[in-house]
């Protein structure tokens, strides 16, 4: 098809791209070397580096990498980082545990993850049609990783494979090794990251290992082994860097009799630090964040008057589980709203109110009852605002300075309220929808400065927008305030009888 052929046009000449970097870096890396080398026999008559005279260290800031970015869930001795990823099934015939790490850095996640995915499927295939005669002969493959992390510039990862195959009496062990470094998420082979007569250095270092270790030496015929561990540097390139040092990997058969499985070689740090092109040894300060969280959120402090601000109003409370959420947020962000409050409601919810107001809330007047005020005579309406103030008086010791009429009634109404009638220009049909989503929307969307939202705090989906809202209001620049402040910021004196429904600056 026409898309496959395009796709694998575009896929060819990314390969090439990247192999041509690839060749860039490592020239780059040779040039780099030279140098090194030059230096270091410079350095031969300077004896002023008293802890490793003959380095030459370059600037090791140029590796470094930014730690705390990275995946720490395992944090163990042997799985120093990355979240492990398993891939597991067990039959009659066979069984299967692999188990991998993801970095949280895409490129060497890629390579991780190819590797162990590739050792699965090549396993399956060759176990394709097996029966096992019983279960003490199925077929096995146990991959297993450690990670390392050498100071913030490398990692390293060593695969242990485990064949437990029908045809061998005893399972088989191997060892790959990928070290990276951070800062590209490249591998980087062992030859980049040590200089000098490194080779030799290793060789020796081997033959030591062996040396003390009795068994070994018993059993080895030396003519066999040696050019598996020659001054060459073919031979050293399973390795991993850890805050101990280095540690070169040998396959069973490799550099021993195969009984004794894979070797490890360790190499403490200050051995080989003397061969190192820069020091990767430095300590880093990882703070271990077991999972991504939420940018932390701004928090409102003193109020800028000549900055944006927004009054959001909640209506017909105070209720107490959803009018509690909601002055949880505020409290949290350290901001104010305005609740205009039913006298029926308040009368039994004094703790709610008293909350809201010590928060530094406007409580304002939504009547008594939520009557429809235009159908009651002059009296009645009179009625229904003042016995909500005299029962806020009672609990809060103050009356309402403002008075939203239910329904946001004005006509014939007005004339009767002697304080400022305040309605809002953004109705977020809160009581309608219920759908915290679309409330968030309606609140957060085209939102002026001076613009007053209308809510109400008696939902719990109101409640749970809420939680939304205000953070990303104040992300948006907004302060959120209460209708005093939003006059009082404006020099603005409202007057009685009159509507507003917004302060514009
Ligand atoms: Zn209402």
């Amino acid at each position: 098809m026409n898309i496959d052929k395009k796709t694998r046009v575009l896929l060819i000449k990314s390969f090439l791209i990247l192999g041509a970097f690839c060749l860039f870096v490592l020239v780059v890396r040779g040039i780099k070397h030279s140098a090194f080398i030059e230096a270091l026999h410079q350095s031969e008559n300077d004896t002023t580096d008293n802890s490793h005279p003959n380095v030459a260290k370059q600037d090791s800031s140029e590796y470094s990498y930014p730690v705390n970015n990275l995946c720490f869930d395992n944090l163990s001795d042997t799985k120093q980082i990355g979240k492990t990823i398993t891939l597991t099934d067990s039959t009659t015939n066979y069984y299967y545990n692999v188990n991998y790490p993801v970095i949280g850095i895409g490129a060497i996640d890629d390579v991780l993850k190819n590797d162990a995915e590739t050792e699965l499927s090549t396993y399956l295939a060759n176990i394709a049609g097996y029966v096992a005669e019983n279960s003490s002969i199925r077929a096995g493959l146990t991959l297993d990783y450690q990670s390392f992390l050498t100071g913030d510039s490398l990692l390293s990862v060593v695969f242990t494979i485990v064949y437990d195959s029908p045809e061998y009496t005893n399972p088989l062990y191997s060892v790959r090794t990928h070290t990276f470094l951070l800062c590209t998420g490249s591998e980087i082979p062992l030859d980049n990251l040590l200089a000098g007569s490194y080779t030799g250095f290793l060789s020796e270092k081997v033959a030591d290992y062996l040396k003390s270790n009795p068994n070994l030496m018993q059993t080895m015929d030396e003519s066999t082994y040696a050019g598996n561990y020659s001054a060459d540097k073919e031979n050293f390139k399973k390795y991993a860097f850890s805050g101990d040092g280095l540690t070169l990997f040998f396959n069973p058969y490799e550099i021993a009799s195969g009984e004794y499985g894979i070797i490890s070689v360790p190499i403490a740090a200050d051995d080989i630090y003397p061969y190192l092109i820069y020091d990767p040894f430095k300590q880093v300060d990882i703070i271990p964040q077991p999972a991504p969280t939420e940018p932390a959120a701004i928090v409102q402090t003193e109020i800028d008057p000549s900055k944006p601000m927004i009054a959001l109003t909640f209506d017909d409370g105070p209720r107490a589980e959803s009018t509690n959420l909601i002055l949880d947020v505020l409290e949290q962000y350290n901001c104010r709203a305005t609740f205009f409050v039913l006298g029926s409601r308040a009368r039994n919810e004094k703790k709610t109110l008293k909350r809201a107001a010590a928060l530094g809330c406007d409580i304002g007047n939504h009547s008594y009852s939520h009557a429809r005020l235009s159908t009651l005579n002059k009296k009645g309406k009179k009625k229904e605002i003042s016995k909500t103030n005299d029962i806020l008086k009672k609990i809060i010791n103050k009356k309402a300075k403002f008075v939203r009429t239910p329904y946001g009634q004005i006509d014939g109404v007005i004339k009767h309220i002697n304080s400022p009638v305040i309605l809002w220009n953004v109705d977020t049909m809160d009581w309608k929808t219920l759908k915290p989503k679309k409330i968030i929307k309606e609140a957060t969307k085209d939102i002026k400065d001076g613009d007053i939202i209308l809510m109400h705090d008696i939902y719990n989906s109101t409640a749970e927008a809420v939680e939304t809202i205000v953070p990303t209001l104040l992300k948006k620049g907004y302060q959120l305030v209460t209708v005093s402040e939003l006059f009082k910021y404006r020099n603005i004196k409202p007057q009685k009888h009159k509507a507003y429904f917004n302060v514009a600056p």
